[in-house]
C-alpha cells in the first residue's frame, strides 16, 4: 500500500458565493464543499474532513508554519508563538530537520519520495529562501528528483503540472497535459510508501485575486485529479489531498483566510483516517501511523 499526499497551497472551504469563490463560480466535483454544506458527495468514494489550520493561534495562518505542521505533525505556530509566512525560519527548519515525515518513515525502513522536480539553481538559494517541503526531504536520505534527467524522462513532475513555468525560465522541458502529469505521479507513487506532490499556484492566484486565472488552474486540477483517481489502485492505495491554509476560496481579499481547509481521502482504507484528523498537524501523524501499521 502507498499514500499519495497531494498538497495544494492556500485552499480553504469558503462561502458559496460565485463573486468571490472560484469553487462556487466554476463547480468542481472535487471541491463541492462550502462553509454551510451538510452532505458532501465526492467522486470515487472520497470523504472530506474539514480541517482546522489555525493551530489554536490568533491571526492569519501562513505557509511556513502551516507546511511545517503538515510535514512534521507538530503545532509549529504554537511552538514558535506565531504564524510565519513564506519560507521556514531557523527554528522551523530545526523542527523539519528533526521531525519530518520523510525522516520518520526512513527510520522505520519505509520508502518516501517528493515527486516535484528541482533545478540545481534552486539549491543555490540561501537557507531562508528554501521551502518547507524541501527541508522536509533534506532531513532524510531520500534523493531529490531533478529536471534533468528525472522530469525529462517522465520520473518527476513540475509544481504547475504543465512545465510552463520552467519553460518561461528558459529551461528545456516538455509541455505536459494534466493527464500526463497525473499518470507520471501515479507511477511514482506506486513504488513507495509515501509520495508527496506540492502545487502552489492556488495560493498565488489567491493573492492576485484573479478569477480568470483561477478557472484555468481549477480546470487543470479537475483533469489532474480525475486521472490520478483512475490510475491509482484505490483498493490498496490512499490518495490524500490537503492544504496549509485558506486563500483561493476567497478572491475578495488578497490575504490568506482562517477558513478550514479540505482534507480529502480516497481509497478503500480511507475509514482508517476518519476520526484521526481535526487539525492540519494531525495529517502527517495519521499518515505515519497508517503506513507503520502495514508491516
Ligand atoms: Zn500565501
Amino acid at each position: 500500500m502507498s499514500v499519495l499526499m497531494i498538497f495544494l497551497d492556500g485552499v480553504g472551504i469558503g462561502k458559496n458565493d460565485p463573486a468571490s469563490n472560484p469553487f462556487s463560480k466554476f463547480p468542481s466535483p472535487f471541491f463541492p464543499a462550502f462553509d454551510d454544506s451538510k452532505k458532501i458527495n465526492l467522486p470515487e468514494g472520497g470523504f472530506l474532513i474539514p480541517t482546522d489550520a489555525t493551530m489554536g493561534m490568533p491571526g492569519i495562518p501562513q505557509s511556513a508554519t502551516g507546511q511545517t505542521a503538515l510535514l512534521t505533525g507538530l503545532p509549529s505556530a504554537q511552538i514558535i508563538g506565531r504564524h510565519h509566512p513564506g519560507f521556514p525560519t531557523a527554528s522551523l527548519r530545526k523542527l523539519l530537520l528533526t521531525e519530518s515525515i520523510f525522516l520518520q518513515l526512513e527510520k522505520i525502513g519505509k520508502k518516501a519520495t517528493f515527486a516535484n522536480a528541482f533545478t540545481a539553481e534552486y539549491f543555490e538559494r540561501r537557507d531562508r529562501q528554501i521551502s518547507a517541503t524541501t527541508w522536509a526531504v533534506k532531513a532524510s536520505g531520500f534523493p531529490f528528483r531533478w529536471l534533468d534527467p528525472d522530469l525529462i524522462n517522465g520520473q518527476a513532475i513540475s509544481h504547475d503540472l504543465s512545465n510552463q513555468f520552467l519553460r518561461d525560465l528558459g529551461y528545456e522541458a516538455p509541455v505536459r497535459q494534466p493527464e500526463e502529469a497525473a499518470k507520471i505521479l501515479a507511477s511514482i507513487s506506486k513504488n513507495v510508501d509515501y509520495c508527496l506532490f506540492e502545487y502552489f499556484l492556488t495560493d498565488m492566484i489567491g493573492h492576485s485575486q484573479d478569477m480568470r486565472h483561477a478557472k484555468i488552474e481549477l480546470d487543470k486540477l479537475n483533469r489532474f485529479l480525475n486521472t490520478i483517481l483512475n490510475k491509482i489502485d484505490l483498493e490498496k492505495d490512499i490518495v490524500l489531498l490537503t492544504s496549509d491554509h485558506g486563500n483561493f476560496e476567497n478572491l475578495s481579499i488578497a490575504t490568506h483566510t482562517r477558513n478550514q481547509v479540505p482534507t480529502i481521502i480516497w481509497g478503500d482504507d480511507n475509514g482508517y483516517f476518519e476520526n484521526k484528523i481535526t487539525e492540519i498537524q494531525d495529517v502527517p501523524n495519521a499518515i505515519f501511523e497508517y503506513i507503520q501499521s502495514d508491516s
